[in-house]
């Protein structure tokens, strides 16, 4: 088949490797200039199946409350905030309910270990070197963070996920930089996931892909799908006046937050909500100061990691606002963090040189497991909707519509991740 896929973000990247791994003609369009400049640019990159889990929870919205009265809280409220995110708001209330939960819970880690597989095998027999490395822990700043991860480990028990509680003491044996002067209480210590630089793993597989006759079209943007025929594409090349029309067998949308508007006129209305997040990327200025692995502080909920000779420091909830306008507080939560556990760990004077600080959107949907497979609209295929666990779910993901358009039945159970959740 001729098969076009719009957007070059991890899911899209991985998508078109897949499918042409199945011998299909696959042609990627991007607006950006290159592979991985929006939400896939500067994630956190940790890669944790067992943490993989919808935001809609119980106990969530009262948690959130509470949560946004503080001065460094993860999440947060922006004006200006639109009707459509108030309206996805409800929608995320509304799958909180403990059912709803345990499904989509169930649904995201099935997909997540499935990935983690994929991403691991590909990596391996690809010979691909990106910066990444394995071990988890969670960092527990004092007893009361220690209470309220017990039920999360009990989720990690009943997905048979290898995971030791240690004290405070194992976890600096693990982690020696961890600031001195820091009293923790302990911290949730997981051996098999890890970090992983999810821009520079897209750059080496879209290369594979290359090599495998993918047709990367950069600088092209893609308007909304034709009811008539969704899959005449109208092609917008950056300098063009007009659109070229390009007729395709069936396309496969993976455009991030944007996917939504390029639905709409088949009469698909996806709730996906722009979630934004922060990370800043530092040199690293001394090793021995700096984390070795990945790490997350679990109140602040901010990842802290060693990618190749830089520390990325990422976290924060953003709904309304927008992309280009950064806050501040958000920023200096961050560094904030970076300093209580790995103060002198990166340079990070000469601001805007050397530190690179970053905001994204989460491509968001309320309930949490993203869509994938065919639309309801012939030809027209989804890939969509990761939210905070994108590079985690991508390369399962990808796998599995590539299946799914070869007719056959993927690997990983993926009942609830096709459009037919939404109308449930
Ligand atoms: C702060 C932060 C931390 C995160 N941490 C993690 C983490 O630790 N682990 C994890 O697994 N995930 C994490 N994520 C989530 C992850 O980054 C996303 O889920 C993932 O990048 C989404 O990938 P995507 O390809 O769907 O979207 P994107 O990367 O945004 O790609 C979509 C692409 O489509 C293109 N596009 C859109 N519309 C059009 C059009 N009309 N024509 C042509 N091109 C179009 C865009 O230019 C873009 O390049 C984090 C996200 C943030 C913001």
């Amino acid at each position: 088949m001729r098969v076009a896929v719009i957007g070059a973000g991890i899911i899209g990247v991985t998508t078109a490797f897949e499918l042409a791994v199945d011998n299909h003609e696959v042609t990627v369009f991007e607006r950006r200039a290159a592979v991985a400049e929006e939400a896939s640019f500067a994630n956190a990159g940790v890669v944790a199946p067992g943490y993989v889990t919808p935001w809609a929870a119980p106990g969530m919205p009262g948690k959130i409350a509470r949560m946004l009265l503080g001065s460094h809280a993860p999440v947060r409220i922006t004006l200006p905030i639109s009707r459509a995110e108030i309206a996805w708001m409800r929608k995320w209330l509304r799958a909180c309910d403990l059912p709803t939960y345990q499904a989509n819970r169930a649904r995201m880690q099935r997909l997540a270990f499935y990935s983690r597989t994929r991403l691991n095998d590909i990596t391996e027999h690809f010979q691909l070197e990106y910066d990444h490395s394995t071990g988890y822990m969670v960092l527990l700043r004092g007893e009361k963070d220690r209470k309220l991860v017990q039920p999360g480990l009990d989720v990690l028990r009943e997905a048979g996920v290898n995971f030791k509680e240690i004290d405070a003491e194992a976890a600096r044996a693990i982690e020696p930089a961890i600031n001195p002067d820091t009293q923790f209480a302990g911290a949730v210590h997981l051996p098999a996931d890890g970090v992983g630089n999810c821009r520079q793993f897209a750059m080496l597989l879209k290369n594979e892909a290359q090599a495998r006759g993918v047709n990367f079209e950069f600088n092209t943007g893609i308007s909304p799908l034709d009811p008539a025929n969704p899959a005449l594409l109208a092609v917008w090349a950056l300098t063009a006046q007009a659109p070229v029309q390009r007729q395709f067998d069936a396309v496969v949308v993976c455009a991030g937050v944007d996917s939504a508007d390029l639905l709409r006129p088949l009469g698909l209305d996806i709730p996906l909500a722009p979630v934004y997040g922060y990370s800043i990327s530092a040199p690293i200025r001394e090793p021995l100061n700096a984390p070795r692995g990945a790490l997350m502080d679990e109140r602040f909920k901010v990842a802290i990691s060693r990618l190749g000779n830089r520390v990325r420091v990422a976290g924060s909830a953003e709904i309304g606002g927008s992309l280009a306008k950064k806050r501040p507080d958000a920023i200096q939560t961050l560094y904030k963090v970076l300093h209580d556990w790995f103060p002198g760990a990166a340079s990070l004077s000469n601001h805007g040189a050397a530190v690179q600080e970053w905001k994204g959107a989460r491509p968001m949907l309320p309930d949490g497991p993203p869509l994938i497979g065919a639309s309801g609209v012939p030809r027209v295929w989804l890939n969509l909707g990761h939210g905070s666990s994108g590079w985690a779910l991508s390369c399962g993901s990808a796998r599995a519509v590539a299946d799914l358009m070869a007719g056959h039945t993927p690997e990983v159970d993926i009942e609830g991740l096709g459009i037919e959740r939404l109308a449930a």
